[in-house]
């Protein structure tokens, strides 16, 4: 039974009260429409956060699910909404509220993609938007309101979003929203729903502000803590390519191409003129690949980032600087042109938080010189680099 009060609460974190973990979509007993939307979105196995946050949600308790942002929060409450909400009932059943108008518009795709086999009806309610237009998609009748605070309390008081049939209450990025200086509107908002409204909260971080909206608004929240992803070379398959001298790296790449491509691959380089070069001659190859570095405009960079989340592009060339910043999960082959410079990077380049459970092959191009720092990066993080093997296609 999940116990009151939030004394455990150390240095901004909350402590977990909740065990219980459900490693399979299969096993939450979900709609068989929701379960379909599910693996239709592209996911395989649930997250960590979803894993543990799903099923208490959907047994009714309250919830403060605290986990770094890409980790699947938005998934684990819009499944959970989904669950929960009666179709065959026209009327709106959950809130979900986000700090920003373009965090709710995604969230509103993502609840809509997920949705998309139940037929649900959800829409944005955010601020820069004609007022009139969302009364009329409000009066339409809808099934979810995910929105900004200002302009749901706005279509609350002119009762264009009746609140009489919310079951359920989801409070997106608690933190940045409080910063933001929403608090009065939340609890405005919250008292104008049923007393009997589920409540949901999520945040990154737990600071003194969003503890004093858990203990206003929930009764005897679950707490779930999942704790930042350490990168693990984990699950990785690491080979070597002996290529002994830099001009050979090319054209073993040309002959690797068509198993790249199999899946999506990301290929470092150590410099920006590399990553240009490399590029170039792979054009004019024929080959189609995307670019990306440093010397990009912002701008530039989101749109070759998208091109290749979405699949439209294959293969992307990058330099250290952005490995960071490259979360794309469907990546299961990494290769690097040139070895890192130093041995940290090797992680940041190919390693995994496991989060959703995927597997990887790292492919490394070691000239005759590299073959020392190579044996150096094996020793440093206690793992095997071996010879690439001739069917690697089939380990993709
Ligand atoms: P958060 O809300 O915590 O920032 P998101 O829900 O936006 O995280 O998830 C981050 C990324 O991971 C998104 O691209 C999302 O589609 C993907 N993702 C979430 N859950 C899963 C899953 N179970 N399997 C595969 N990918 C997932």
């Amino acid at each position: 039974m999940a116990d009151q009060g939030l004394q455990e609460v150390d240095e901004g974190m909350i402590q977990s009260n909740w065990e219980e973990v459900v490693d399979n979509f299969d096993n939450m007993d979900l709609k068989s429409e929701l379960l379909r939307g599910i693996y239709a979105y592209g996911f395989e196995r649930p997250s960590a956060i979803q894993q543990r946050a799903i099923l208490p949600v959907l047994k009714g308790h309250d919830v403060i699910a605290q986990a770094q942002s890409g980790t699947g929060k938005t998934a684990t409450f819009s499944i959970s909404v989904l669950q929960s909400i009666d179709i065959s009932v026209k009327q709106c059943q959950a809130l979900i509220l986000a700090p920003t108008r373009e965090l709710a518009q995604q969230i509103q795709k993502v609840v809509v993609a997920i949705g998309d086999y139940l037929n649900v009806e959800c829409h944005a309610c955010i601020g820069g938007t004609n007022v009139r237009d969302d009364m009329k998609a409000l009066q339409d009748g809808v099934h979810v309101v995910v929105g900004t605070p200002g302009r749901v309390h706005d279509m609350i008081q002119r009762r264009a979003l009746r609140t009489d049939s919310m079951k359920m209450f989801v409070l997106d990025e608690a933190d940045e929203m409080l910063s933001r200086g929403f608090k009065d509107q939340i609890y405005d908002i919250f008292q104008l729903l049923p007393p009997t409204t589920q409540a949901v909260l999520l945040s990154a971080t737990m600071p003194q502000e969003v503890l004093e909206v858990t203990q206003k608004f929930m009764r005897e929240p679950v707490r779930i803590l999942v704790k930042k992803d350490e990168l693990t070379l984990e699950g990785i398959k690491q080979f070597y390519i002996a290529v002994e001298k830099e001009d050979w790296k090319l054209d073993t790449l040309c002959d690797l191409y068509e198993t790249v491509t199999i899946t999506q691959a990301v290929i470092f380089c150590n410099t920006r003129r590399k990553v240009d070069w490399l590029t170039e001659k792979l054009t004019s190859r024929d080959f189609t690949v995307s670019a990306m570095h440093g010397d990009m405009e912002q701008g530039q960079r989101e749109v070759i980032m998208k091109e290749f989340r979405s699949g439209s592009s294959r293969v992307l060339i990058t330099t250290d600087l952005l490995a960071r910043g490259i979360d794309v999960q469907q990546v299961s082959l990494v290769i690097n042109y040139d070895l890192p410079a130093n041995r940290e990077n090797y992680i940041h380049r190919i390693g995994r938080g496991g989060r959703f459970g995927r597997k990887g092959v790292a492919i490394n191009f070691v000239t005759s010189e590299d073959t020392r720092m190579m044996r150096d990066i094996e020793q440093f993080y206690s793992t095997q680099i071996e010879e690439m093997p001739l069917n690697v296609a089939d380990l993709i």
